[in-house]
């Protein structure tokens, strides 16, 4: 069996796509070394898509590399990346890369993020607030503007954001990781207005609410993992905005527990 959680996923999907739904697609993956983002990158690359996998840990990022090389006929690519360095620069060389390499992008899955120190806003380190605030809507924001020609070429692209529910409700103690959700969510809404009447992109955010990773470990040290759903369990709806760019989703903040399929 290639993917066992993805298939035991597969039951519970409200959008059940074909298994070559993002054939020949060609989309970015932040934080592809682990959590959501590993995820997503498996489950594009068995659809179809060439993932290009940017993280922070190169190790990370040669395992799905290789679980990929060994599971599909996909050509995925690297690429190491520390986000608190992200630049103008970083991003015209990986635009320049993603280019030579493709010729093409179809999406950009913002996935990477920080936590950053759960204290009130009054103790909250200042150098700790740069580096999430860097990470979580700086880094997406420098990636988007650098990518959006290669995006704006094809008939149709998708860029996804990932928000949070403290992105919507500010709640104490979460301080940068929640502020810089709420920036991520109005980068997206700028952006979808921005794009509705020039371009064929379709930008929306996702939150994924609680879900089995390192991140949800670390937020949560009490909670029993065993409650909390796999990272499979919402793949249905990350492939439908990178296969059909759904037009109605323009625009949304997306909450993928409240989900309930395709509307048409
Ligand atoms: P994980 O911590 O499991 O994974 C985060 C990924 O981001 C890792 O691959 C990590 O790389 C990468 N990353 C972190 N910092 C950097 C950086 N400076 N440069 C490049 N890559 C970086 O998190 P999740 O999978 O849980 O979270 C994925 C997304 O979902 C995040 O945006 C998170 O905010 C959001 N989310 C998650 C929820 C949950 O319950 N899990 C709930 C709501 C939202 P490395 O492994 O190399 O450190």
């Amino acid at each position: 069996m290639t993917y066992p959680e993805l298939n035991e996923a597969r039951a519970g999907w409200r959008w059940q796509p074909s298994s070559d739904c993002l054939s020949g697609r060609v989309i970015l993956v932040t934080g592809a070394g682990d959590g959501i983002g590993l995820a997503a990158a498996k489950t594009f690359a068995l659809h179809g898509a060439h993932v290009v996998l940017l993280g922070r840990t190169r190790s990370k990022l040669e395992a799905v590399f290789d679980w990929i090389e060994a599971h599909t006929d996909t050509q995925s690519v690297i690429v190491p990346m520390d986000l608190e360095e992200m630049n103008d620069d970083s991003a015209d060389a990986l635009y320049n890369a993603v280019s030579d390499t493709y010729g093409r992008l179809d999406g950009i899955l913002h996935n990477a993020s920080l936590l950053g120190p759960k204290v009130p806003i009054a103790h909250y380190p200042t150098r700790e607030w740069q580096r999430v605030m860097m990470v979580n809507s700086t880094a997406p924001f420098i990636l988007t503007k650098s990518l959006l020609p290669l995006l704006d070429a094809q008939a149709q692209a998708t860029v996804v954001f990932t928000a949070s529910g403290v992105a919507r409700k500010g709640r104490a103690y979460w301080g940068a990781y929640a502020v810089s959700k709420f920036a991520q969510e109005g980068l997206m809404e700028t952006l979808a207005d921005e794009l509705a009447q020039t371009s064929n992109i379709i930008t929306a955010s996702i939150n994924p609410g609680g879900t089995r990773t390192s991140m949800r470990a670390a937020a949560y040290p009490a909670e029993n993992p065993e409650t909390v759903p796999l990272p499979e369990a919402h793949m249905d709806l990350y492939l439908y905005l990178f296969a059909q760019a759904p037009k109605a989703l323009h625009g949304q903040p997306i909450n993928a527990r409240d989900w309930t399929g395709p509307s048409d």
